[in-house]
Parts: structure tokens; C-alpha cells; sequence
């Protein structure tokens, strides 16, 4: 039996077919590259048409479409607010996520030089404003960011060095106790916006504080949860509960487009809403 060379292989993946076109065994050499021949030009012909069609129709990229909707969600079903801050934080604030102890995130970090390192995920940023916002407001506050977060992968088809997250996070706004009900009211709200029906909520709990609540769709985690009291609050100078959930917006985009890996997803020259430009 034969299998599609290395380089055929990779120009199929390229162009994302599936694992079992990928694999497809032949009797020889001559049907399999007349197959290859076939299969390479429909898939570059699908390609075209899709990007005609974001020319013409779409105009925006999926993953952009995913974080429109989940803004929309947001500002107009559940009255958050928007904010952006800064790429670049100070290690100070890596400090008082405990990420320098024993945590995974550790060796992850694109340290710019010793005081300041590209972000690794939006909440230090996140912990702050909301603090302030709620020290002047004294009101449940309701706010969200999405933008570019960095860490070191060993790449993957599910992982990038430079990826966006979409963290929302509510302060004050349930009672104690109450916080992983309104978290699962959230991820289900948020996987009804996206139009995602076939999704699982994932409970994790380690230690006394610290339960998380992920969502996963076929196997990949798209987002991770959180709530408060939790260790770190006092490091922010936050004492009342909150909730919180982190979505990797490429991630999204991967499942609902169907696509193999994440890079099609990604910021890319490669890619323009998961086409390879390499037609
Ligand atoms: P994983 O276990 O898959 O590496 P994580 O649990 O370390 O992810 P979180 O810190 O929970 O990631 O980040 C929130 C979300 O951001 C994840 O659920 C995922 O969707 C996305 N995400 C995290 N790291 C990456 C990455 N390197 N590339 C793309 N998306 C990512
Ligand atoms: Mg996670």
C-alpha cells in the first residue's frame, strides 16, 4: 500500500483536508499522484471561491466575526463595557498573579528585558481597572478586553506564541456562593451568541478556593472561567466576589470553521480567514 509523500501530505494539511483524505492509502505510485493531482486542485479551487466570497459578501474574517459577536453579546444583552489596556506590563504585575512560583505560565513569557514582558493574559490588567472602577463607582462592575496575549508554545494545532483573548469579568455583581451558577449562565449565553450548540462545561476543582469552569467543543477548550474570593483577590486589593471568563477567539474560530489548525485562525501572512495564500 502507499501512502501521500511527506510534501503531499503537507501541501493537503496546507490546504485543510481532513485526516482521512490525508491518510488515504493507494495501490501505487501512479493512482496515488493522479489522486493528489485531483484533490490538490479541488481544494484550491473551494480556496477561491472562498475568498472571492469574502471579497465580495463577508468582508470580514471569521475570527473577527467571533469577536464582533461576542462584543455585541456583550455591550447589548449583558450591559458590560469595553476598555483596552496595555501589551506591555511590568513584572510586578507577573509577580502578583504568582506566575513566577510554580505555575506552567512561568517559562511562557516573553520577558521584554527584566521589568517589563509582553502580557501572558488580560486579568492582571483586568484585576486593576476593575478595582478602580469599582472603588469610584460602588456599583457591580461589568467590563471586558480583547486583544493580543503572548506565550511561549511548543506550537501545535492548537496553540500560537501570539493569540487573542476575550476576558470579561464581573465584580460584586452575585452573592457568595452563587458564583459558579452565574459563571454557567455566561458560557451558555455566550455559546448561544456564537451559535455553538454542541459544547461541554467542564468543572475543575483544586483546593479550597480555586474551581474553574471550562468550555470545550470536541475536545478543544475554547474558554477558561474563573471566580472570587480566590487567593490572589488580595494582591488587587479586591475583596468582593467575582466571575470571569477567558475565550480564545482563534480557538472559536477553529471549531466553527472547521479548520485543522489554529493558524489558520491566527494573525497571519499566510492565511486571510483561514485561505492559504499560497494558491
Ligand atoms: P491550554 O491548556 O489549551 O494551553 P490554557 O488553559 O493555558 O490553555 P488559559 O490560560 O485558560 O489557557 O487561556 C484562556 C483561553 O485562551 C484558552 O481557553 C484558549 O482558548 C486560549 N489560549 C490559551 N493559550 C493559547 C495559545 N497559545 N494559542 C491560542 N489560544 C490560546
Ligand atoms: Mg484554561
Amino acid at each position: 500500500m502507499e501512502t501521500y509523500s511527506a510534501a503531499q501530505k503537507q501541501r493537503l494539511i496546507e490546504l485543510n483536508a481532513d485526516s482521512t483524505i490525508v491518510n488515504r492509502e493507494f495501490e501505487t505510485i501512479e493512482e496515488r499522484n493522479k489522486c493528489f493531482k485531483m484533490t490538490e486542485k479541488e481544494f484550491i479551487r473551494d480556496n477561491k471561491e472562498k475568498l472571492n466570497r469574502l471579497i465580495e459578501e463577508e468582508h470580514i474574517p471569521l475570527t473577527l466575526r467571533v469577536e464582533d459577536i461576542l462584543e455585541d453579546w456583550l455591550t447589548e444583552d449583558e450591559g458590560f463595557t469595553r476598555v483596552a489596556t496595555p501589551i506591555i506590563i511590568g513584572a510586578d504585575k507577573v509577580k502578583k498573579m504568582n506566575i513566577d512560583n510554580d505555575n506552567h505560565l512561568r517559562e511562557q513569557i516573553f520577558w521584554l528585558d527584566g521589568r517589563k514582558c509582553l502580557r501572558p493574559m488580560l486579568a492582571p490588567n483586568l484585576y486593576e481597572v476593575m478595582r478602580d472602577m469599582y472603588r469610584i463607582t460602588r456599583k457591580p462592575v461589568r467590563i471586558f478586553e480583547a486583544g493580543s496575549c503572548f506565550r511561549k508554545e511548543s506550537q501545535g494545532a492548537q496553540h500560537m506564541n501570539e493569540f487573542t483573548m476575550l476576558n470579561f469579568v464581573e465584580l460584586d455583581s452575585v452573592r457568595d456562593g452563587e458564583q459558579m451558577d452565574r459563571l454557567e449562565t455566561l458560557a451558555r449565553g455566550a455559546m448561544k451568541a456564537l451559535d455553538i450548540d454542541d459544547y461541554e462545561l467542564v468543572r475543575e476543582s483544586s483546593g479550597v478556593y480555586i474551581e474553574t469552569l471550562d468550555i470545550e467543543v470536541d475536545g478543544i477548550e475554547i474558554a477558561s472561567g474563573a471566580y472570587g474570593p480566590h487567593p490572589l483577590d488580595a494582591n488587587w486589593g479586591i475583596f468582593e466576589p467575582w466571575v470571569g471568563i477567558g475565550f480564545g477567539l482563534e480557538r472559536i474560530a477553529m471549531v466553527k470553521g472547521g479548520y485543522q489548525t489554529i493558524k489558520r485562525a491566527g494573525k497571519s501572512i499566510s492565511y486571510v480567514n483561514g485561505i492559504p495564500l499560497k494558491l
